[in-house]
């Protein structure tokens, strides 16, 4: 590096970083420069394989955050996992390539967004290359849409060659059949509902994990215009003395620490961009003056812009699972790549209005507690408004409720599942006066009934499912847990809750997102509709973080799409 200073400093070489790093650089009379705490991570075969899942997961390459214990989801404190290294989460992610429901995305625009389905559908296929299936997958049901893909973008994406091969698929497809679950060619077309094939983020032809880096950064590193810092970390930025004429604050550098712990400062001539992902992006902003000034009082930071709603909103899904010994002649050793999204219709048959209508009434208590927690961020109207939108749109449409993966691997078998729209609302904020510590995080998992409520019917459904033929004709019903000694037949939703809390071993399904939300002001928004940190001149933020409400699918395919909108947007600027 040669250079101490650049047009743009982007904080963060994760999935959205490098989005931007590309996209950004694109001009070469710009200088980009992205600055990244983990390493290169381009020849690490646990980031690179594709054999087998979760091999880089708990490595150097996770920061394996540490949660608060859960206090209304049986006291565990959950390990978060989050990618460390140049393609941050993607370099250990599960690869799932599913976009979140057309239905989600539609309600944004309403909530003060200026993106909708169509336009994020647009993106997203700028970013990707869908690499069509094999004569041989398609026979197992990984059938595709054109219409639903991109072809020439840096992304590849495809279905995994290593998918469990032999008979399984016309079990799992016969067993969804039986509990009602149409079959689906497609869940990249914004329409979820269904039981199919996932696409995964891959290179067939290398058959190497496609992470962030090897889409977006390795084609483009020659240009001198781009510079990566690795093995350095972002602490905070560095304001300008004098504000905008709109009273504004302006960026003027980011604060680094060097692989040999000096600290320095890289002059910003134009922007500072935060894609440090959800659990680090508000917190450097915190550092930096901006959030809850009582957060930022306890830990002398001077306030540079009041902004309470800086890592509030935090969201994330609580994964379960079903499982027990298969009693099929063999191991399986081909990796799970099934799924089905079902519906609150699905899941509460014809309870479903009675859930509805519970619920409904409960969110203004809800509303309340969030807005009592969340510093001043919102008022329990806006709360209310968010919460309502979020149930209204499971119980008027097709729109998934809970992801259910169904699973033969080795020689368990059984389904892994979770609800996907989570109504408590956590947070994660600066933890001590040094920034390079972790942040305090607390999702509030369980914090209201309705969550347990969406786990029970989900784990209910799960064991239904695999209890139903031919799935329940391949287990050893006597090892499936919850066992029925544990949780009997006609268990009640309470016996349910309890298992779910105390022994399923839930998990954090690190999709978590929110902490700086793209919302109006006044709703909790963190930054406006061009990425922008309320209250500063030339600062913004692109990562998970922006995104306001729990969505279905897998995270990533949406941010590479509003990574790209991100890029054109600031490109424009
Ligand atoms: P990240 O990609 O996490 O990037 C943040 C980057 O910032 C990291 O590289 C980090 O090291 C760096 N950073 C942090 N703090 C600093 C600092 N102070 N200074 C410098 N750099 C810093 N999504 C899917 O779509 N499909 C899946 O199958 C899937 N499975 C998952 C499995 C796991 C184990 C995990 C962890 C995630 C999974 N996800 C999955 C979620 C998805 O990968 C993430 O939501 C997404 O990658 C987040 O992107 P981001 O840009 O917001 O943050």
């Amino acid at each position: 590096l040669n250079s101490t200073s650049f047009d743009y400093i982007i904080l963060g070489g994760g999935t959205a970083g490098l989005v931007l790093a590309n996209r950004l650089s694109s001009d070469p009379n710009t200088t980009v420069l992205v600055v990244e705490a983990g390493d290169f991570e381009r020849n690490n075969p646990n980031v690179t394989a594709t054999t087998a899942l979760g091999l880089a997961k708990n490595t150097d390459v996770d920061w394996q955050y540490v949660s608060a214990p859960q206090i209304y989801g049986g006291n565990h404190s959950l390990i978060w996992s989050a990618g460390k290294g140049l393609g941050g989460s993607s370099l250990i992610n599960g690869m799932t390539y599913i976009r979140p429901a057309s239905s989600q995305i539609d309600l944004w625009p309403s909530l003060g967004l200026d993106l909708n389905w169509t336009e994020l559908l647009t993106a997203s296929k700028k970013s990707e290359h869908f690499q069509p299936p094999s004569a041989d997958l398609t026979v197992l049901g990984a059938a595709y849409q054109s219409i639903a893909h991109g072809f020439t973008g840096p992304l590849d994406t495809c279905y995994s060659k290593h998918i469990t091969r032999g008979t399984i698929h016309q079990i799992f497809n016969d067993t969804f059949k039986a509990v009602g679950i149409p079959p689906r060619h497609e869940f990249n077309d914004g329409d979820l509902r269904g039981y199919g094939v996932q696409a995964v983020t891959q290179d067939s032809k290398a058959d190497v994990r496609e992470d962030a880096a090897r889409a977006y950064y390795y084609p483009v590193m020659s240009r001198p215009n781009l510079a990566v810092l690795v093995n350095t970390t972002a602490t905070r930025i560095v304001w300008s003395q004098q504000n905008a004429p709109d009273g504004s604050v302006v960026a003027s550098a980011a604060e680094i620490i060097s692989p040999t712990g000096k600290t320095s400062n890289i002059t910003a001539k134009r922007e500072i961009i935060l894609s440090a992902g959800a659990i680090r992006s508000p917190v450097i902003l915190e550092y930096s003056g901006i959030g809850n000034p009582k957060i930022l009082k306890t830990y002398s930071i001077p306030v540079k812009v009041p902004l309470p709603a800086v890592g509030e909103n935090f969201q994330d899904q609580t994964v379960m699972a079903a499982t027990g010994l298969h009693t099929l002649p063999r191991n399986y050793t081909g990796l799970p790549g099934f799924v089905a999204h079902v519906s609150l219709h699905d899941l509460f048959g014809a309870e479903t209005a009675a859930f509805y209508n519970a619920t409904a009434a409960k969110l203004r208590g809800y509303a309340k507690t969030i807005a009592s927690q969340n510093g001043g961020a919102s008022n329990a109207t806006v709360q209310e408004h968010l919460l309502k939108t979020q149930l209204d749109l499971l119980y008027k449409s097709n729109t998934p409720t809970a992801e259910i993966v169904p699973v033969v691997l080795l020689n368990f078998a059984g389904a892994a599942f979770w609800p996907l729209q989570p109504f408590s609302r956590g947070s994660v904020h600066l933890n001590s006066t040094n920034a390079t510590f972790s942040p305090a995080i607390d999702a509030k998992f369980f914090q209201f009934d309705v969550d347990g409520a969406l786990a029970v019917a989900s784990a209910r459904w799960s064991r239904k499912l695999i209890f139903t033929e031919p799935f329940s004709g391949i287990m050893n019903a006597s090892t499936i847990s919850p066992s029925f000694d544990l949780v009997p037949a006609n268990a009640t939703d309470e016996v349910w809750l309890d298992w779910i809390k105390t022994s399923s071993g839930y998990a954090p399904n690190f999709h978590h997102l929110g902490t700086c939300a793209m919302l109006p002001r006044e709703s909790g928004g963190v930054v406006d509709n061009d990425f922008k940190v309320y209250g500063t001149k030339n600062v913004r933020v692109v990562d998970l973080s922006v995104i306001p409400l729990q969505v279905a699918g897998h995270s990533t395919s949406l941010l590479y799409g509003v990574a790209e909108w991100a890029a054109e947007k600031i490109l424009k600027s």
